[in-house]
């Protein structure tokens, strides 16, 4: 650790761990013996025995620096991505603080989308199966009076998206005067998504001595203001930068102009035979359109944006996680944090001009030390943002087919890649307990 509170991890992300797990995993009978892993940790043998048989036998870098940590109280910033471990890092101490006694919300934690408090949900009620500890997902587009039952008969833990947790703070069936734990996951993609206010207006309502956990994959100026404001003396644990993309993921790129890319992802489908795959566009309207041009071709492909309905959304996600699906085409939605073990390739039939978002959306394929590949359909204007995500990334975008073909430089700038997006996000905090206007939109 540094002056600056800071600690540098030099390990990776989850998957070289993970593969070490057991393939088939231990049945809920037979307990394997206390794992010496998690057990330095102190926790509680509810917690142990179902890591135990969760196959997790030695806690990942992150876990390894964070969990001591949460575990004295500390305030965290924690930088790092999915496929870290991230998830079971804040989440096994936070359900080891609870106090079953007590049938009160003790730790909140914000996430960006539904499908991934959905997925964080699950992954505490895992860790938690063999505990006393009620762990709760709030979000919008699920029917109302059902939460608030569930909250009436009361939660240990809530993992929510901002809007709906607001409504529920408005109508008084929720309160967070026992919140001990506040998290917010995804901070970076939380902010993009300009859910400031919201987030300002959650964090004013926790009127209780509460301890801070912030998980971000990058650190903007605006985090920076927020953990100046929200937390004491952070501590800063990174996990290795340089290590952003899983050894198992190869990066492919194909060159196809736009008039005639669908038949090129066709083509490359029928070359490549998939066995899962997810397939990104930058917009809603670019998912249908594709999502028209596939269906035709091929038998078992759907779509996912955050216009659809929750039910939709959540019976998509269904499919394909069990692996009913073969083909989703999304938009970014789908590009953070979901674990799906069965996505072969992630193909972007439009390429990001944001590295970090090819970094999230190809992280999706190659989980767990799994082989994965990435194939980016490349036009001439998007030439330049493959090159810089090259760059990023630190490893070679080759040409399909030959391997030792990296992404060049394009001999010249088109034209169209000279626009610059004039809108500027309002960096100061304006909000004064006010409810915040917001837009459902965002948090999808
Ligand atoms: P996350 O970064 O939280 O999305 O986790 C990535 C994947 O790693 C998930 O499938 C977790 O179930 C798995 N995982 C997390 N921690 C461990 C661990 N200590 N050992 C094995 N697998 C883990």
């Amino acid at each position: 650790m540094n002056e600056n509170n800071e600690i540098e991890l030099t390990g990776g992300p989850v998957e070289d761990l993970a593969c070490k797990t057991e393939e088939a995993l231990p049945q809920a009978a037979e307990t394997p013996p206390l794992e010496p892993g998690f057990a330095k940790f102190g926790l509680k043998p509810e917690f142990l025995s179902a890591l135990a048989r969760m196959g997790y036998k030695e806690p990942s870098p992150i876990q390894e620096e964070t969990i001591p940590l949460i575990m004295q109280g500390k305030d965290i910033i924690g930088q790092a991505e999915t496929g870290s471990g991230k998830t079971a890092a804040c989440g096994i101490p936070i359900l080891n603080k609870i106090d079953t006694g007590k049938i009160e919300p003790q730790a909140l934690v914000l996430v960006p989308t539904r499908e991934l408090a959905v997925q964080y949900v699950e992954e505490l009620a895992r860790i938690s199966a063999d505990s006393e500890v009620r762990c709760f997902a709030i979000y919008g587009g699920f029917s109302m009076p059902v939460q608030q039952a569930k909250l009436r008969h009361g939660v240990h833990l809530i993992v929510g998206t901002p809007g709906r947790l607001i409504d529920h703070l408005y109508r008084g069936g929720l309160s967070l005067s026992s919140v001990h734990t506040f998290i917010i996951d995804e901070a970076d993609e939380m902010l993009d998504l300009g859910f400031i206010k919201d987030i300002e207006f959650i964090a004013d309502c926790i009127m209780g001595e509460h301890q801070t956990l912030l998980f971000s994959a990058t650190m903007p100026p605006t985090i920076k203001a927020l953990t100046g404001k929200y937390m004491k003396d952070p501590m800063h644990v990174q996990l290795n930068r340089s290590v952003v993309s899983p050894k198992s993921l190869k990066h492919y790129y194909l060159r196809a102009e736009e008039v005639v890319k669908a038949n090129a992802l066709l083509d490359l489908i029928k070359k490549s035979a998939p066995s899962q795959a997810l397939i990104f566009c930058k917009s809603r309207t670019r998912v249908l359109s594709l999502f028209d041009k596939l269906r035709r071709k091929l038998p078992n492909v759907d779509f996912l944006h955050g216009g659809l309905d929750q039910i939709v959304r959540q019976k998509i996600m269904e499919r394909f996680k069990a692996g009913k699906l073969q083909f989703l085409v999304a938009t970014d939605l789908a590009a953070r944090g979901l674990d799906i073990g069965g996505i072969s390739h992630v193909l972007n039939y439009d390429i990001p001009e944001n590295p970090e978002v090819y970094t999230h959306r190809t992280g999706r394929a190659a989980r767990q030390g799994r082989e994965g590949v990435a194939i980016s359909l490349m036009s001439t204007r998007e030439n330049e943002y493959l090159c810089k995500i090259q760059k990023r990334i630190r490893v070679n975008v080759n040409l399909l087919g030959s391997e030792n073909s990296p992404v060049q430089e394009p001999s010249h700038k088109p034209r169209t890649s000279q626009r610059k997006d004039h809108y500027r996000r309002p960096t100061e905090f304006t909000y004064k307990h006010k409810r915040p206007q917001r837009d459902p939109a965002k948090e999808q």
